[in-house]
């Protein structure tokens, strides 16, 4: 099968640990199983660990394509480790996967990988996660409001995870420092009203129908990125 074209990649934010609630598990595997039925190669942090093990298997094991960027020194001390539990979980089988359909990059920083990650992407699905998880997210967003990039950000909001942070990005545009025009950078996938449908729900086809039908920003950013100090000129994140 031809590789799919990497423009049509999307890049995977959630947990290096796996948390505690089924439903999160199911919809990291979801997201897996439709970027591969829909041949959107999977960019993520690279590994076996958590929710982003889970992801890059399900991609593997349905025969899509995995680009994996991790830092050399985490991928020196034999990858990332879950967080929260003592206990490694056991790693996901992926014997039956074509192993030519996953790729490592080694960067030599997390900022090197943010960059690598993100403009690999066309656009960003965030998961359930901690601290790491909540940084890319934001940092992309952030590269939208800038001008750097612009590119969906969509966020699955299983058993309303991300219900806190909806209310921070509330509260900071009520408080001034948000536009409102730009609370639109972030879309939030709901889900079931029900959580009891959350389990099943197939979150990953909704997030790519967001993805599909976000609407970009057209206001022409105030900065010229592409310009360095040294008066020459470098290829930007948008057109990588
Ligand atoms: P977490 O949500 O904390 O489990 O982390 C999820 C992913 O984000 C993992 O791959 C972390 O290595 C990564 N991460 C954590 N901190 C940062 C950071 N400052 N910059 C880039 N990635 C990070």
């Amino acid at each position: 099968m031809a590789a799919a074209p990497l423009s049509k990649a999307i890049a995977v934010y959630c947990g290096s640990s796996l948390g505690k609630q089924q439903a999160h598990a199911n919809a990291a595997l979801s997201v897996g199983r439709a970027l591969a039925a829909q041949n959107r190669p999977l960019v993520y942090g690279g590994g076996q660990q958590g929710l982003m093990g889970i992801v890059s298997n399900a991609v593997l094991q349905n025969g899509g394509e995995v680009t994996g960027v991790i830092p050399f020194a985490m991928h020196a001390a034999g990858g990332e480790q879950d967080k929260t539990s003592k206990d490694q979980p056991a790693k996901a089988d992926v014997e039956n996967s074509d192993p030519g359909k996953m790729q490592t990059i080694i960067v030599d920083s997390m900022h090197e990988r943010k960059v690598e990650m993100a403009s690999r992407s066309v656009g960003f699905i965030g998961l359930p996660g901690g601290f790491g998880t909540f940084e890319e997210i934001f940092e992309v967003t952030t590269w939208t409001q800038l001008g750097i990039h612009s590119k969906p950000v969509v966020l699955l909001n299983v058993l309303s995870f991300f219900n806190p942070l909806r209310q921070l990005i509330e509260n900071g545009t009520k408080e001034g420092y948000i536009n409102p025009a730009n609370q639109r950078l972030i879309v939030f996938v709901d889900g079931p009203s029900s959580h009891d449908e959350h389990e099943k729900f197939d979150w990953g086809t909704a997030a790519l129908e967001a993805i599909e039908t976000w609407k970009g920003d057209d206001t022409k950013s105030r900065f010229n990125w592409r310009q360095k100090k040294d008066g020459s000129s470098s290829v930007s994140l948008e057109s990588v």
